[in-house]
């Protein structure tokens, strides 16, 4: 090393430079090997650089591990009018119907949204413009779906969130997103982490997200990959380490939603995102999950 220094000098200079430097800190490469980004091109997650496959992949597994156990705990954020009011205000419903269908979606346990569609007290449409009014959002003019969306979204995650990509572009780093259901935030955040985009939210219909979800399309060079089991976070980190090597990676994220966490490698053979489905654990977790997502309607 004495040697190595004396005859490099202009190597003292990025050796004294932690940011270079492999941020795992049990790396084993040498002193010389870890603190030179330019020799080999490592993996970047967030400001973090490693030096190595193995070295992301180990600190993936403390990553992942944090985000298999944090609590599934959303903040959800109540809109200032419930559905039932605005649907009122409209005058689409009146309050005896509301009554009626409160009751039956209590009694059937669904969603007073869906009492109320197959009930044929509100069509499809009232409800989005109910939910525009609810939550802000434009509501999506009839006949503008229809046209083939290549995103680079987890279909995993927008099934979950029930959002459809409506338009994307990558140049102008914009995405304009469907939600059929209520508009979540951390489902806003997630995609917009992983893609690096501006997400504008509009409401569509559940036909119209079910329409548009036939027409996303898979860019090339991009891959969903979903595990049902990933097993403990050191399998999974692993498996992240694999298709890490697979695409020659530069770059990782990662993130979660709900019961999903999700992986992003970005490397020189293309974008893998690995969607890890955790099982969950208990009843409780299971409850608090399908509890928070039903709609607050009591006027
Ligand atoms: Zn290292």
């Amino acid at each position: 090393m004495n040697l190595l220094k004396s005859f490099m000098p202009e190597l003292d200079g990025p050796l004294k430079n932690r940011r270079a430097a492999c941020a795992l800190r049990t790396c084993r490469a040498t002193q010389l090997m870890r603190s030179l980004p330019g020799s080999r091109p490592g993996v970047r997650v967030g400001t973090d650089w490693y030096c190595s496959v193995d070295c992301f992949a180990e600190a993936a597994r403390t990553q992942l591990e944090s985000l298999c156990s944090r609590r599934v705990v959303e903040i959800t954020r109540h809109p200032r009018l419930s559905l039932g009011l605005i649907l009122l205000s409209k005058n689409y419903l009146t309050s005896e119907q509301l009554r009626v269908a409160t009751a039956q979606s209590q009694s059937f346990d669904e969603d007073i949204d869906e009492t109320l569609v197959s009930l044929g007290m509100v069509t499809e449409r009232q409800l989005a413009a109910a939910r525009s009014a609810q939550w802000g959002y434009p509501m999506l003019a009839p006949g503008s779906v229809g046209q083939i969306v290549e995103a680079d979204i987890p279909k995993t995650i927008l099934n979950a969130c029930r959002a459809v990509p409506l338009h994307y572009s990558s140049t102008a780093r914009r995405i304009v997103l469907g939600f059929s259901s209520r508009v979540e935030h951390r489902c806003l955040e997630v995609i917009e982490e992983t893609t690096r985009c501006r997400v504008e939210p509009c409401i569509v219909t559940p036909t119209d997200f079910e329409e548009q979800m036939e027409r996303v399309a898979t860019p090339p060079h991009y891959e969903e990959i979903v595990i049902g089991d990933p097993g403990s976070p050191e399998a999974m980190a692993r498996t992240v380490g694999r298709i890490a090597v697979q695409v020659a990676a530069r770059e990782a994220t990662f993130a979660s939603y709900r019961n999903l966490v999700l992986a992003r490698v970005t490397g020189k053979r293309g974008v893998a995102d690995i969607v890890f489905c955790l099982q969950c654990r208990t009843a409780a977790e299971i409850g608090e999950q399908s509890g928070i997502f039903k709609e607050a309607i009591a006027v």
